[in-house]
């Protein structure tokens, strides 16, 4: 192999061209399965969060229910007690006896109603606590089945991509030997100071693929000459033109 010394220019920026769209390769792959595990991690906590509404709902139910329970206890209690009040009634001495028991009865009575209020009132809450209940249950089975495809397709991606991915980290590999060493500090520099990871950018319309900002024609022809390395002035990408950039695969 030659010494990446004595490549011209433009073999030079073919080089690091070509590692550009290599490392763009495995970036757009990292992209992909990285945002699927968020998005399957998203729905767990999702399913979680409404498995935790519907253990809430469930001790709410029991609550009434208890609740019910001890109003049906104290409903039968007072019935008890009415019918014992009515045999007395049978059997008093006078009057007063009568009036005093009446009394008693007409409490229990009073008992009795607002016992079946209550119950009342707690069989439409525990309606309505049951149906939001379905509701989650449902919308539990709709993140399960998301989730799933979710689950599926990363796992698809991982065993398409994984190998694709070591084999393209080869190729990386194998780029950067031919990339001029002062150059490929300048492009690991640049590329781990972008987000997008590009340190090699085309011109387009007239602008760097990078940032945007437009080159003057006098840059640009001198890129398409292809005699030195030119760098947009705004970002510090490394700058080729279209026709280089359509060449190299
Ligand atoms: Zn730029």
């Amino acid at each position: 192999m030659a010494n990446v010394k004595d490549f011209s220019v433009e073999e030079k920026l073919i080089a690091v061209l070509t590692l550009q769209k290599i490392d763009s390769k495995i970036d757009e792959i990292r992209t992909l399965k990285g945002e699927l595990p968020m998005e399957v991690k998203d729905l767990e906590d999702e399913i979680e969060g409404l498995q935790t509404r519907v253990n809430n709902i469930d001790a709410e139910i029991n609550t009434i229910n208890e609740f019910v329970e001890g109003k049906t206890n104290a409903k039968k209690e007072a019935q008890a007690l009415i019918k014992k009040y009515e045999k007395q009634q049978d059997n008093v001495k006078n009057n007063r006896e009568f009036e005093a028991i009446n009394k008693e009865m007409e409490m229990q009575e009073l008992e009795v109603k607002l016992n079946e209020k209550h119950i009342k009132d707690a069989s439409f809450e525990l309606r309505d606590r049951t149906a939001s209940r379905l509701k989650t249950e449902e919308k539990i089975k709709d993140v399960e089945e998301s989730l799933a495809a979710k689950r599926a397709e990363l796992e698809k991606i991982s065993v398409e991509t994984d190998k694709e991915e070591k084999a393209l980290a080869e190729k990386s590999d194998a780029a950067k030997t031919k990339v001029d060493p002062r150059l490929l500090t300048a492009y690991e520099r640049i590329r781990t100071s972008y987000r997008n990871g590009l340190a090699v950018v085309p011109i387009m319309r007239d602008s760097c693929g990078g940032c945007f900002n437009v080159i003057p024609p006098q840059r640009q022809s001198e890129i398409r000459q292809h005699k030195k390395i030119i760098v947009c002035e705004h970002c510090g990408r490394i700058l080729v033109d279209v026709d280089m950039d359509s060449k190299v695969k």
